[in-house]
This record gives structure tokens, sequence and C-alpha cells, in this order.
């Protein structure tokens, strides 16, 4: 088969694993609204009791466990690249092999789960040999991060914040040119359910003369998208904004827990550090762009005025189809809320098309200077807010700094994060003619600073 024909083959069979009339032996996989249909098939890291880490897919309830699928030969022909890089405690190896390796994965393994396919006969020896419980497992980091940048792609984000600090020209002039993004550091990038302690930093009021050291007072949350860089390119070889999806695995959900105070107190002249390394929690099931392809949508247009993207950064396709319509919600529950038994209450719901700039042109500028970037790098899409109030990502922007603090159903109000605040991002897909997936959750529960 030439290359061209395989290409052809494996769109052709990455259409079948998205109908949206396959069901899955796996019952929980078929119950409306769950995030973990066989059309998404997301995956993970996970530990089972003694056993060493390994990865795993997501289907309904359950982890496949694809180290054991792999080891009963369930596997073959383009499949097995793929399979064997399953048999390692990260997924660094399966994301260095880059889309099409997983994509031969994903048809093998939707043909084993589905409803009338190879692994249906046989449930009763494969379930109890390969399916476990989620609530029975420990999810880990789904790769080594050895690098992190965070982007600043929500316009609506970027205004209103810009507008508390410059009301006459909240947006600065570089800002619809070029993605605007900073390092962030990898070392303190941690796995949802990870407990969040509260930073101790420097802070200084505009009513103080002289900072002082102490527990953040302004601790907030950033409601993100996370994308993870499969296959990389070498130091001074740059990524063509078409050929830009090839490097980009998948995306996860991503909390830049951010503290304000020390933000404010430190970020001039060379942007945020101490702010945001405290801790940055990502979602354990990764959700590949393959399983996104009936979500792909173009942004939001552009504002009447707006420059177009300069050239390496415009294509036809990545105007077309760049943009992935995932809706993504903020929810909180205090320790009180807990004690109460009272619901989590969403804090706002904002949509990835509002984004101003795509992954695939945020991955292209990252690589336009001969910056290599490696598998399991993460790109932070920046907060994800909209035009309305409740679209709004983060706290900083939802009560105005405070001015305005959310009245939550205990009678408690909060203008930034109390300890004890379990904050939970979700996010999901759908439309009309597709089966909706989702990331699941991304949790943290804020703690007490060190005395
Ligand atoms: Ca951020």
């Amino acid at each position: 088969m030439s290359v061209a024909e395989r290409a052809l083959t494996s769109r052709a069979a990455l259409a079948e694993t998205l109908d949206p009339t396959r069901r899955s032996w796996v019952a929980s996989a078929n119950t409306p609204g769950t995030d973990f249909p066989i059309q998404n098939l997301p995956f993970c890291v996970f530990r089972h009791g003694q056993h060493v880490p390994r990865i795993g897919v997501a289907i309904g309830g359950q982890i496949l466990d694809l180290r054991a699928a792999s080891a009963r030969g369930l596997f073959s022909g383009e499949a097995l690249p793929a399979a064997e890089a399953c048999d390692a405690p990260s997924m660094n190896g399966l994301m260095a092999l880059g889309r099409l390796p997983a994509r031969a994965l994903r048809v093998q393994l939707s043909e084993l789960l589905r409803e009338g396919g190879s692994g249906d006969s046989a449930r009763e020896v494969l379930a109890p040999a390969l399916l476990l419980p989620r609530d029975e497992v420990a999810l880990l980091m789904p790769a080594v991060v050895g690098d992190y940048t965070d982007f600043y792609a929500s316009v609506h984000h970027a205004t209103n914040v810009g507008r508390m600090f410059r009301p006459d020209q909240p947006l600065l002039p570089n800002y619809k040119w070029v993605p605007i993004g900073y390092h962030g550091r990898a070392s303190s990038i941690v796995v949802s359910e990870t407990p969040v302690r509260r930073p101790i930093g420097q802070r200084k009021a505009p009513t103080e003369d002289t900072p002082t050291v102490g527990p953040s007072r302004s601790l907030d949350y950033e409601l993100e998208l996370a994308g993870w860089v499969g296959a990389g390119n070498t130091l001074g070889n740059t990524i063509a904004i078409d050929d830009a999806e090839s490097h980009l695995f998948v995306l996860s959900l991503l909390n830049d827990w951010s503290a304000r105070d020390l933000q404010a107190w430190e970020y001039q002249p060379l942007g945020p550090f101490l702010a945001k390394n405290f801790a940055s929690s990502v979602s354990p099931f990764v959700v590949t762009l393959d399983a996104l392809e009936p979500f792909r949508a173009p942004l939001a247009p552009r504002a009447e005025g707006d420059p177009e993207a300069l050239a390496y950064l415009s294509s036809e396709s990545d105007r077309e189809r760049g943009g992935f319509g995932i809706t993504l919600e903020v929810w909180l529950r205090t320790a009180r809320m807990r004690h109460e038994a009272l619901e989590p209450v969403r804090l706002s719901r904002s949509q990835s098309l509002d984004l101003y700039w795509t992954f695939a042109q945020m991955l292209t500028h990252h690589a336009s200077n001969g910056c290599n970037m490696r598998s399991g790098d993460v790109l932070g899409s920046g907060t994800v807010s909209g035009a309305a109030p409740e679209n709004r990502g983060c706290l900083l922007e939802l009560t105005e700094r405070a001015a305005q603090p959310i009245v939550l159903p205990s009678g408690e109000s909060r203008g930034f994060l109390e300890d004890g605040d379990e904050v939970t991002l979700r996010g999901y897909a759908e439309r009309e003619g597709a089966v909706r997936i989702g990331f699941g959750e991304c949790v943290g529960v804020v703690i007490a600073a060190r005395s």
C-alpha cells in the first residue's frame, strides 16, 4: 500500500470509530451523557494495587489495561508500535510516535470493544482480564512534562484583565498579531486530585509602602485547555502551520492556579513567576484529536478591523477547522458545602471556539524561531473566557478582583479561594449527529499554607 492509500484507509477506519451508532459491550459506555463512550477512548496512566504504573484507555466507568491487552496479543499490524509503547509508566514514548500509530491502535481498540466486534464474543474472558473499575485505580500524570508554556489565547480574558490595569488600552498592540505566552515550570505540574497548598510569597497592596511575606490572600484558578506535544521537532527546525496538528497528540483540562497578589507585585517587567509555579493541575484523561474530529470548527470570527494572521500562522485548513468545540465549566464546593452535603455550584461556562488562536497556531508560533518541542511538552491555552460575564474563566474576572464577591448556597461568599475550597474543571464536546464525549474532571482542593 502506498503512503497515500494508507492515509486514506486510516481516515476511513477513523470514521468508523466515530460512527454515532457504534455501541460497546461495556454497558457503562452506552449510558447517555457518559464522558467516555466508545467514540472517545482517551488514554490515561494508572496504577492498580502494587502493579507497576501503566497506560490504559477509559471506556465508560472502566479502564482498559493496554499493557495486559497487548500482552494477550490482541493488537496486530499497524497498531503494534503504539501497543508496544503502552508498556511504559508514562505516555512519552507513545506520544513520540505521532498520531497515526495511535490512530491504528484506536481502530483496533474500537473493534475490540464494540458490540458485535472481535472482543464481544469473548467478553466473559476479556472483561475480568482487561477491565478495572475506575474507582479502583490511582490515576497518575499522563506523561513526564519536560517543558510547559502557557499562552493567553482568549481575547476576552486578555481584555477583561487588561481593563483592570489599563482602562484606556486593555489590549496591548501586539495581542492580535502574536500568540502571547510565557514559559511556565514543568516540575510543579500535578495530576488532578493532588491537594494544592496555598503559596507563601511577597505581596504588596497599593495601600502598603513595602511588601510583606505571607500566604497569598488572593488565590485563584484558571480554566484552561492543555495541548500535549506528540512527535517533536529538532532544534533549529520549525513546524509549518499545516503540519502543526501532526505534532499535537491530545488535549486535556488544565487549572493554572494563580496567586494574584504575588502576581501583581512580581510580574513587571518579565511576566509571571512564583505566582504561577506552585501548582498547575491537569486532568488524567487525555483526549485524542481523532476523538475530537466531529467537533472541529472555525474559531469565532475576528472582530472587524482586526488584522489577518501573518502568513506563517495562516492556512485555509486551520481557519476552517482549527478550533475544537469544547464547552468548559468550573465548579466550586467549599469545606462547609461538603460538610452540609450541598452540591457543588457552577461558577462559569465557556467555549474553546471563543479563543483567538488555535492550538496549531500556538504550536507553530512556538517553534517558529527554531525552538525544539518535545513529546510530553504542555501548551496551555490561557484562561478560556467568553464575552458574557458568566463566561469568565477565573475569579479575578468573575468577581472584578473580589470587588463583587460570589454568594454561595451555603451563605458564604468568595472573592478569591479559601482553604478547603474544591475546584473542579469539566469539559465536553457535543453536537447534533455525534456522540457527546467528555474530558472527565480536573479537581484540586486548596489546603492551608505551611505555617
Ligand atoms: Ca494561565
